[in-house]
């Protein structure tokens, strides 16, 4: 935790939840509302085609919405795209860029994660920019360069605590039940302290790192007591309510 610092635990559903799932999202307004998420603020972050309807349910509570994606333009010839006015306008209040799958999946280069995150930032949005390492990146001991190198080149140019949050996810640890230790998760963090402080100020000490990777209730405590992790990005464990409120209850 990083001192006078509001926690955040964002769960990123990627590409799974019918509307059937729109039940877990009420129940988990229901446990934030209810206190459930202690000091910490909580966010759910479903595909696009939940956005709208959970929406309507979360009006008036304290879950907020984030989305997993945003085009670089507010508007135009994009098919299939979805810009950060957009997600502004139906009640998001977070979008995650750079997600690992994307820049894999998607080809996205540092440069392109930097202009989604912008966007979000003049939408309104608090842009969520995920940076991490492969593997064999770390095997190579190259983990703070490649890092490093991301945070530099992929984050806005101008950001506040208000509009940025930065989350860690090794790649390795993304759904994959292993993690790293968390003198691992300590050093990296700290590291990334340095670069924000570096490239914003002031500012850029209470800027929110999260970490994410494999983030269950078990081991949530682990990793959220650490200096500068400020919180989780989670992705399986965010699917059903009560596992991801119970790692948010860490907070409580
Ligand atoms: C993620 O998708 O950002 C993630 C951290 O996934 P998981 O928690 O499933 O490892």
């Amino acid at each position: 935790m990083t001192p006078g610092v509001r926690p955040l635990v964002a769960g990123n559903w990627k590409m799974n939840g019918l509307s059937a799932a729109l039940g877990e999202i009420q129940a988990m307004r229901e446990a934030v509302d209810q206190g459930a998420a202690g000091l910490a603020e909580l966010a759910v972050c479903p595909p696009a085609t939940l956005l709208a309807p959970a929406a309507a349910r979360l009006a008036g509570g304290a879950l907020a919405l984030g989305a997993q994606d945003c085009h670089a333009q507010p508007s135009g010839a994009f098919t299939g795209d979805i810009s950060a006015p957009m997600l502004k306008d139906i009640g998001c209040a977070y979008v995650i860029v750079g997600h690992s799958e994307r820049r894999a999946g998607h080809a996205e280069t540092d440069a392109q994660v930097r202009a989604k995150a912008e966007a979000a930032i003049r939408a309104g949005l608090t842009a969520i920019v995920c940076v991490g390492e492969t593997h064999e990146e770390r095997e190579a001991g190259r983990e703070a360069e490649i890092v490093g190198g991301q945070v530099k080149a992929s984050l806005p140019s101008v950001a506040s605590a208000l509009t940025l949050v930065v989350a860690y996810e090794p790649i390795w640890a993304i759904g994959t039940g292993v993690t790293p230790t968390a003198a691992n998760v300590a050093e990296m963090h700290g590291a990334i302290r340095g670069w924000l402080v570096g490239l914003y100020g002031e500012a850029g000490a209470s800027v929110r790192i999260l970490y994410g990777g494999s983030v269950k209730a078990s081991n949530a405590k682990e990793f959220l007591g650490l200096p500068n992790v400020d919180g989780a990005l989670v992705g399986g464990a965010s699917l059903k309510a009560s596992d991801f409120v119970a790692i948010a209850a860490t907070y409580a």
